[in-house]
């Protein structure tokens, strides 16, 4: 953070605080938040953590998660009160304001002072303090760097690192994709000295599965996942009708995507949903395709430049053939022995 000393000034004083994150939230988002309103009221804070919406069920064991108030879960006027009592609101894992849907507003038209923690690209301009890097792996791993650059790394007990820990470990792959840095491992390592317990994290996390969303996944892989193998293409789409067979739950299709892109050879992968009010697109990618350029240009979303989502307004078939034009205009950049064929 460039202005750390006005920041560390700022933290000083006690103050009504709001922690806000992305709709949905993942282990990154739910468990900065937790880290941070955990680590804030040490400092005599009074903190609120809004979300968006609800989030999966494998979070749950999170340290203060109880205390977590859903915003569409009859919270919007709860929510508006805090949001305009705030002195500080902080906008951990997104850049957007369209990423917290009806919060957005709030945010944008409050007089609080604002700062983003964040490591999604082309961040939006909206805050008086950044904490901003594409290359970090996780907020997660930016919140440990800035607490431990604001003189508090003594303040991270077990709960705050195991919060951060599930951040970094889900947006690394479980410490498989690049963004496994040495910076991330040395954290990792440096929060089990702080007494996360790694193994139960992992556990509480990926073993968490009910019998319907591993007969989802079966049926998923088996009916749902097709590929266009000539572009190295992939992708799984899911009807309403599926989700309601399988009884899907928040969080039932997370890490669905991966399954597509786990296929030998495969460069881009898509899941395709139709959620309630909108049709949800998560990409993934290996190598130099980005799906963050993919998501922006296409289907109004962004992210990072292997892992980013989208949305469409037309209806699921449309989506897919949709994706499915897109892709063959990228076909060279996906597979570019077919340059040669057609040459
Ligand atoms: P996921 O596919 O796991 O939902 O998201 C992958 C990445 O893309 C995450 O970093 C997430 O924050 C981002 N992302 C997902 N959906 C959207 C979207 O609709 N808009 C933007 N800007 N980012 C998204
Ligand atoms: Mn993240």
């Amino acid at each position: 953070m460039q202005n750390l000393s006005a920041f560390k000034t700022l933290l000083h004083k006690p103050a009504r605080v709001v922690v806000t994150t992305h709709q949905k939230p993942d282990a990154d988002a739910l468990g900065s938040s937790l880290a941070l309103s955990a680590y804030l009221q040490k400092l005599d804070h009074t903190v609120s953590v809004i979300s968006p919406t609800d989030y999966p069920d494998f979070l749950s064991w999170m340290k203060g998660e109880d205390s977590v108030i859903d915003f569409e879960d009859g919270n919007e006027e709860l929510s508006k009160k805090l949001i305009n009592e705030a002195e500080i609101i902080f906008c951990l894992d997104f850049s957007s304001l369209s990423r917290i849907n009806g919060l957005g507003d709030m945010v944008a038209k409050s007089t609080a002072i604002k700062v983003v923690i964040d490591h999604h690209l082309e961040p939006e301009d909206f805050a008086n303090y950044i904490e901003w890097d594409t290359a970090a792996s996780a907020t997660a791993e930016l919140l440990y760097d800035l607490i431990v650059d604001l003189g508090d790394g003594h303040l991270i007990d077990k709960h705050i690192a195991e919060c951060l820990y599930a951040g970094i470990m889900t947006d690394t792959g479980s410490f498989r994709h690049p963004n496994t840095t040495q910076n991330v491992l040395k954290i990792a390592a440096e929060l089990i000295g702080h007494g996360a317990d790694a193994a139960m994290v992992a556990k509480l996390i990926y073993d968490n599965n009910s019998i319907e969303r591993l007969r989802f996944l079966g049926f998923s892989l088996s009916e749902r996942l097709k590929t266009l193998k000539e572009y190295n293409a992939a992708y799984i789409s899911i009807s309403k009708e599926d989700l309601k067979k399988f009884n899907s739950k928040t969080g039932d299709t997370e890490g669905l995507v991966n399954y597509a892109l786990s296929i030998k050879g495969i460069k881009v992968a898509a899941l395709i949903i139709d959620r309630d009010d909108e049709i949800k697109l998560s990409f993934r990618s290996v190598g130099d395709f980005s799906v963050n350029d993919f998501a922006r240009n296409h289907f109004n979303g962004g992210g990072h430049k292997n892992a980013a989502g989208g949305v469409s307004s037309l209806s699921l078939q449309d989506t897919v053939e949709k994706f499915e034009k897109l892709i063959e205009k990228y076909k060279y950049e996906l597979n570019p022995k077919l340059k040669k064929v057609n040459a």
